[in-house]
């Protein structure tokens, strides 16, 4: 049995809008990840089975090694489809925001989900959740979206119309927020779902490989580069830094996704807590900041403080504006004011 996450007031309202919307459109952040995907497939496959109309639409590109999940061809791309996604925000019943806290993780969508006279649903797991929903379903002491999704059709009473392709998607967004079940994966609840999935026909090792063992000759040589040259280890602070430049990103063939994960590996070094990792953007004109750390080192902290962020204890990420240089020294000046905080042990 799981216990109780989502508030009994929240699943009420929740199911008096799902029974008497028709259109319902479910948007979710920016370069959206595994968790973003699955969470909305998973919740648009639901919703499917209840004849509704559903769409969801996505802000930009994601990455290709999410192409395979079922429903991922339907997805909607704000930035191609701009005016059509508009129509369909403008006359939908119901937007369901999921996997995002703050209407400025959506980009340029954020207007148009802003305007639109749709009731708000917030489903989520990040903290400080801002008011532009009526209906907050946010726990940030949940690992991912997808888990959320995934409770809140249980205690809407439909566990038995999650389909296999809907628990594909709802276990592969589970699988991502956690590193394949490496960190914010203590909780015994997880397990109890993925059994749960199982029994719904879905092959989790399959799911494994489609996502982390199909990627390109190219990423594999970006990564050889990164380590043998882009990395620098601060032992005396138990961080490291990776930067790329766009130069670099296009000499090994760079396509979105490719560096996914990078910033994790300087974790698996004895010692390192913290993990910060630089990107030229290839679409904006910005450096992509991705953040990591173990144990109780807030790496959202300095996502905050640091680089107009935010996000997860372990997890987080930034925008910068300036040079490479520039964020480097930022980088420095981070770990001077956070020492105290990194000298723990693993
Ligand atoms: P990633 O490093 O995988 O891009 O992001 C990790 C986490 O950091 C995301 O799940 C999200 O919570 C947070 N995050 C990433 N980029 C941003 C950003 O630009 N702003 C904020 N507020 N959070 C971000
Ligand atoms: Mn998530």
């Amino acid at each position: 049995m799981l216990s109780k996450v989502i508030a009994q007031a929240n699943i009420d309202h929740a199911e008096k809008w799902f029974e008497r919307a028709d259109k319902i459109v479910i948007v979710t952040h920016v370069s959206p990840d595994g968790d973003a995907i699955g969470s909305s497939l998973g919740l648009w496959h639901f919703l499917e089975s209840q004849e509704k109309t559903v769409n969801v639409i996505v802000p930009n590109a994601f990455p290709d090694f999410l192409r395979w999940m079922p429903g991922a061809k339907d997805i909607i791309r704000y930035d191609k489809y701009t005016e059509f996604a508009n129509k369909l925000l403008n006359e939908a019943d119901v937007i369901c925001c999921l996997d995002f806290n703050a209407l400025s993780r959506i980009d340029a969508m954020a207007d148009a989900v802003a305007q639109s006279p749709a009731r708000k649903m917030m489903i989520d797991h990040h903290l400080n959740p801002e008011a532009f929903c009526k209906i907050i379903i946010s726990h940030p002491e949940i690992s991912s979206t997808s888990e959320l999704v995934f409770r809140l059709i249980c205690r809407l009473g439909y566990f038995e119309d999650i389909t296999k392709e809907g628990a594909e998607c709802i276990y592969t967004g589970m699988m991502t927020d956690t590193g394949g079940f490496t960190y914010n994966s203590n909780d015994r609840e997880i397990y109890f779902i993925i059994s749960e999935l199982l029994s719904k026909g879905i092959d989790k090792d399959e799911i494994y490989r489609k996502v982390y063992n199909t990627y390109s000759e190219g990423r594999l040589r970006l990564m050889g580069y990164v380590l043998y040259d882009k990395m620098q280890v601060f032992p005396q602070f138990n961080s490291a830094l990776i930067w790329l430049t766009k130069e670099e990103q296009s000499k090994f063939q760079y396509v979105k996704g490719d560096t996914e994960g990078f910033v994790n590996i300087p974790l698996s070094i004895k010692n390192i807590i913290f993990s910060v990792f630089l990107r030229e953007d290839t679409e904006k004109n910005m450096i992509k900041v991705s953040l990591r750390s173990v144990g109780a080192f807030p790496c959202n902290k300095v996502a905050v403080e640091f680089f107009n962020g935010g996000g997860h204890l372990n997890a987080s990420g930034g925008e910068f504006y300036g040079t490479m240089d520039e964020a480097i020294d930022l980088f420095k000046q981070a770990l001077v004011k956070y020492e105290e905080l990194l000298l723990v042990k693993k």
